[in-house]
């Protein structure tokens, strides 16, 4: 085995690789740009190098950094981790030369399946099912048109050179092969240097399913089963689990069986994926081979307790592989949901800044890999990804509970993520019934919104955790104002009912609440429906809450300002504002008299941006009126006064993002 190694990388992979090595004895070099000289990588590796500047054309990228760095600090090999330099054949010729070993196959190898029309034409050869299409570049628009006829409507427009899902176009009738095949070899010149296009049969409503192998330099192949990757957007991958539950054993091991034919064919040795794409009647074809660890490599780790990593490792070390085709067995069900910092409401668009505040997960059968800790800065330059969190169980569905409820408890505050998009995925209907297809995004959601309502009981679980808070920490503070000797003796108070009314998005809930501060059962009822609560400890910390409901254990998300409570559960984030039943008597009439005013600011309760101001400088005003409309989570709010008075000013400006406790409006009392 190795030394030491230098992993050419950063962020969760690295870390990752990091652990194994840490097994296996093997010390570890990091590579970091300025702007990653204090990131989680960099601590976790035994030494580390700088290489440049932040932008990974200036650092990552470079050969000559890395390889000299992996020479200067005496390692004996590189592992390039997926993305930056994991496929480039150049460079993996280059670690060769200069004496090192590139944890990966060989350069030709990586060459002749790094392009989408060679790697086509060696799965032929090797006797797997390819997608009908004609497998020559094309650049003359009319022998587009007639190969186009033939195969038939739509097609699919590929770069040769592709990679993340970028350059492709489809095309659904002759008018728009002309303009199609232009914007497509644009985008594969900028980014890939190479603007050769190929053309295969778009496949409606497929699933993508791939097949895991491992192959070592003494021509053994074993494949490890497949992945189900059709929860994508834009082309990249989302949500992943191993089975697949269109896959059945006999399908794996004729899958398995294409997928080593074609390694063999290759000559690869390494960790690699072949892609397949599967059509409703279950006819599958190859699309690409990745000839490297993917993201999404811990479900099938999960599955099959095989280290994908330490056998990587192994087999570049030249050692032959530990384990046979008889050995690997697929047990229980694992799913992968992966965390990035995006905006799904935005189509997806990447978002930066400071990560002010993170939670960590642990938990049975919950597997984090993260790259990232509360301070880490989420810049422009490198990938979206910013964790990754998988779970395993007996059942897919036991899988999928697990992870709901590991994303329910994950807590990530300073940057736009998905966490709540790949939860409600999970919590979707078709997801549940396993109707997945590479669309299932685009049909079921609509702006990062599922185009179907939460279940109830899901909003009223968050009503419960939103209510209990804000009633204990109303009541903990007014008990802590009370002098010592009110405090023992008996509760002057026997009726221990408190009833609120909750207004969420476009719901309004009546709750009653009975149960003692002091005390960990609390029994409830929303819109009628009642419901058992235990508080073990009144745990709530790092904006998470803990609650066993009717039994079950449930883990909340909750921000609170006053009466307005963030909340955040299975997918869904809510707004919920809390009234007692007086409360929003007044809050509905606008009461005339001055009551209870001391506020004279209104603070923002919440980030967002300011959509809408309901009045002017010198307006008379009420408590309980809505004054100003904030955007926030993909839900307006209206943000109501906390005073009768006049508005001496409006410091809002509509358009303009607030943080929580800005200021909005001021009064005059
Ligand atoms: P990349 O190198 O960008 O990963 P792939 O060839 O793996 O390129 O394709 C990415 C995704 O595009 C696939 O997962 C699948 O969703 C879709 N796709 C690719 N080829 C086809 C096809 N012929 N028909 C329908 N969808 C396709
Ligand atoms: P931390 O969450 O890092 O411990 P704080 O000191 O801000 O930081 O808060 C202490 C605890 O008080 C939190 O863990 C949480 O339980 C609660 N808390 C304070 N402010 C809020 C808030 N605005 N929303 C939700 N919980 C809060
Ligand atoms: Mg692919």
């Amino acid at each position: 085995m190795f030394e030491k190694i230098l992993i050419a990388n950063r962020g969760e992979i690295a870390i990752r690789i990091i652990r194994t090595c840490r097994k296996l004895n093997v010390k570890t070099v990091a590579v970091y740009s300025d702007i990653d000289a204090r990131s989680l990588h960099v601590r976790e590796a035994d030494e580390a190098v700088h290489i440049g500047p932040s932008p990974s054309a200036a650092s990552y990228l470079v050969h000559e950094k890395i390889i000299g760095a992996a020479v200067a600090q005496g390692c004996h090999a590189v592992h390039p981790g997926y993305g930056f330099l994991s496929e480039n054949a150049e460079f993996a010729a280059a670690v060769v030369n200069a004496g090192l070993v590139f944890i990966g196959p060989a350069s030709g190898v990586i060459a002749a399946l790094g392009d989408k029309i060679s790697a086509k034409n060696i799965a032929m050869k090797a006797g797997v099912p390819v997608v009908l299409g004609h497998n020559l570049p094309v650049v003359d628009v009319e022998e587009i048109r007639a190969l186009a006829a033939e195969i038939g409507y739509p097609v699919l427009l590929k770069p040769a050179a592709g990679g993340g899902g970028r350059g492709m176009r489809i095309v659904a009738g002759p008018d728009e092969l002309e303009t199609a095949l232009r914007s497509a070899q644009d985008e594969t010149r900028k980014a890939f240097g190479d603007d050769r296009i190929f053309l295969e049969r778009f496949i409606t409503a497929p699933r993508h399913i791939e097949i895991q192998i491992i192959a070592d330099q003494h021509g053994k192949v074993v494949s490890l089963g497949e992945r189900e990757c059709s929860i994508q957007r834009r082309y990249q991958k989302v949500i992943e689990e191993a089975p697949s539950l269109a896959v059945d054993a006999d399908l794996r091991s004729r899958m398995g069986e294409m997928a080593c034919a074609l390694a063999r064919e290759a000559g690869y040795s390494n960790a690699g994926t072949v892609e397949f794409i599967m059509d409703d009647r279950r006819n599958f074809f190859f699309m690409e081979m990745n000839t490297r660890l993917q993201v999404e490599h811990p479900v099938t780790e999960m599955v099959t307790s095989l280290d994908l990593v330490e056998l990587q490792l192994r087999v570049a070390a030249g050692e032959p592989l530990p384990i046979s085709q008889k050995d690997v067995s697929i047990k229980g069900w694992s799913i992968e949901a992966r965390i990035c910092a995006e905006d799904s409401a935005r189509n997806f668009l990447p978002s930066t800044g400071l990560v002010t505040r993170y939670s960590n997960l642990k938990g049975r059968n919950v597997r984090l890999d993260s790259g990232i800790e509360a301070g880490s800065f989420i810049s422009v330059y490198y990938d979206s990804l910013l964790s990754k969190v998988i779970s395993w169980g007996e059942t897919r569905e036991a899988a999928r509970t697990t992870l709901i409820q590991a994303l329910n408890r994950y807590h990530i505050e300073g940057v736009t993520t998905n966490l709540g998009f790949a939860n409600s995925i999970l919590n979707h209907p078709a997801f549940i019934k396993g109707e997945l297809s590479t669309g299932f995004i685009d049909n079921h959601y609509k702006e990062g919104e599922a185009r179907i309502d939460p279940p109830m009981e899901q909003l009223e679980a968050m009503v419960i955790a939103s209510t209990l808070v804000y009633h204990s920490r109303q009541n903990l503070v007014r008990e802590s104002l009370k002098p010592m000797a009110a405090k023992v003796g008996p509760s002057h108070k026997p009726d221990n009912r408190h009833r609120y009314v909750v207004k969420g998005h476009n719901n309004i809930f009546e709750v009653e609440l009975a149960g003692e501060l002091t005390s960990s059962d609390w029994s409830f009822k929303v819109n009628g429906t009642e419901y058992r609560v235990v508080t073990p400890i009144f745990e709530f910390y790092r904006r998470r809450l803990r609650l066993k409901i009717n039994g079950q254990d449930q883990y909340f998300r909750l921000q609170y300002r006053e009466n307005f409570i963030w909340a955040a559960y299975c997918g869904n984030s809510r707004i919920f504002e809390i009234y007692t039943p007086r409360e929003w008597e007044l809050a509905q009439y606008m009461p005339k008299e001055k009551k209870g005013a001391q506020a004279n600011v209104l603070l923002s309760p919440l980030p967002g941006m300011v959509v809408n101001i309901l009045v002017n400088k010198g307006d008379r005003v009420y408590r309980g009126q809505d004054l100003v409309i904030i955007e926030s989570m993909k839900m307006e709010s209206g943000v109501s006064s906390p005073c009768d008075g006049i508005v001496e000013d409006v410091a809002a400006a509509i358009g303009k993002a607030v943080e929580t406790d800005e200021v909005l409006i001021t009064f005059k009392l």
